[in-house]
């Protein structure tokens, strides 16, 4: 498959007819800014269901990923001899007007029509991202062909539109692959806006992003806490209890290797090796999975604890790249404060960050207390406090909360 509309030459006819598409990409681009204006202060939540194909049907869905990866690598491949022979910028409707054509002449064989502009879109937004970047001053990385195994999903954008939830068989339609057995093992509650099938580790999943219902408030419990995230232990609350550190990565470090190295040892591009690899996905999986459960409890946890919850707002990307990467990424506190602020907001809960200079080197008095990272203990001069390190930060955390709250 070949997009190239560039290529064709501009005739007067066309130069209008192109003016006029340009015009048309102009109101579409204003028509759907103003959408997401519009529609800014809904609140997405995703669903995510296990799928039961039949062989057959795994087959089917393969082939459509496959599809999908192959027209973004075309899309991507266009927007590059565009730019390398013309010094041409292609925008995501010069290049979804040439999809009804390819369709026609019958070299995409992706089902839904839909989820073949949302490919299209997916590159665009690979490039805007990048163009940002670059603006930003910041390091791009220039949007690259992906191979089938670094292709992992395909959207529906618009629900009804090639993909049906039927509940009450427990299956879902997709346009292209007939009935799919879905566990649903939760109910689908609020509208569903877009449907992806997305695969990892030789399994598929459905994820039903749907517009979430008005928040239900829980009730009241009258109590606060702060927060303080660390290595030593996970969390320590300003009322002195301490979360454990569970270190899933570091703990699965003896099996990581055992089959990382049974990787190494096989032939590339041999089917053991294949083999070898999805039994190392499934180990990375297996610890992802792990961490997002207990980052979930933790999370519930507080919420139906605390009223306010007050945390410092880290700058993890920083600290990710420094000596202590490994269990800084082990201990996932960016996805953690993201599960934590998305349960709040549901659950009517309020959520203070606070800046996080010198909260291990402040007492709740006041009082300067200078510690070196091996120092573990707070010991206050000015008004006795005698804590751990962690404890007195939570405090202080949750004393530059509360003070924050106020003032707002
Ligand atoms: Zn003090």
């Amino acid at each position: 498959m070949r997009l190239t509309c560039w290529k064709t030459p501009l005739l007067p006819e066309t130069c209008l007819c192109a003016a006029l598409n340009v015009l048309k990409s102009a109101l579409l681009f204003a028509l759907q800014n103003m959408r997401r204006f519009l529609h800014c202060g809904d609140v997405r939540k995703t669903f995510q269901y296990r799928l039961y194909p039949t062989k057959k049907q795994h087959a089917l869905l393969n082939a459509q990923l496959a599809e999908a990866c192959r027209l973004y690598n075309a899309a991507v491949q266009e927007r590059r001899d565009a730019w390398k022979m013309r010094k041409t910028s292609l925008t995501y409707y010069q290049q979804a007007n040439q999809l009804r054509h390819i369709r026609a002449a019958g070299d995409l064989t992706l089902a839904n029509y839909t989820s073949c502009q949302d490919v299209l879109r997916r590159v665009d937004n690979a490039y805007h991202a990048f163009f940002r970047r670059v603006k930003a001053g910041q390091k791009p990385g220039y949007p690259r062909f992906k191979s089938v195994t670094r292709f992992h999903s395909y959207t529906f954008p618009k629900y009804g539109n090639g993909c049906k939830l039927k509940p009450e068989d427990k299956q879902l339609y997709i346009q292209g692959v007939g009935e799919l057995k879905v566990k649903l093992h939760r109910e689908v509650t609020g509208c569903i806006k877009t449907v992806t099938l997305k695969k990892s580790c030789g399994k598929w999943d459905v994820c039903f992003s749907v517009e979430a219902e008005t928040p239900t408030p829980i009730p009241a419990t009258g109590a606060v806490t702060g927060i303080d995230v660390g290595l030593a232990s996970f969390a320590v609350l300003s009322d002195g209890t301490t979360i454990k550190n569970p270190r899933y990565y570091e703990a699965a470090q003896a099996k990581l290797r055992r089959v990382q190295r049974t990787v190494c040892r096989r032939k590339k591009a041999s089917n053991r090796r294949r083999k070898a690899v999805r039994q190392l996905r499934r180990v990375h999986q297996h610890i992802k999975n792990q961490r997002s459960d207990f980052h979930h409890q933790v999370a519930r946890q507080l919420i139906n604890q605390y009223d306010v919850i007050a945390y410092e707002n880290l700058t993890i990307t920083g600290l990710a790249r420094s000596m202590l990467a490994k269990p800084i990424a082990d201990v996932g506190w960016g996805r953690f404060l993201t599960i934590l602020s998305n349960k709040a907001a549901e659950a009517g809960r309020e959520i203070v960050k606070v800046t996080p200079h010198g909260t291990s080197q402040r007492c709740i008095c006041g009082q300067a207390v200078p510690k070196t990272l091996r120092n573990r203990w707070h010991h206050c001069p000015t008004c006795l406090l005698s804590v751990s390190r962690d404890h007195a930060a939570a405090l202080e955390i949750l004393r530059l909360g509360l003070s924050r709250r106020e003032a707002t």
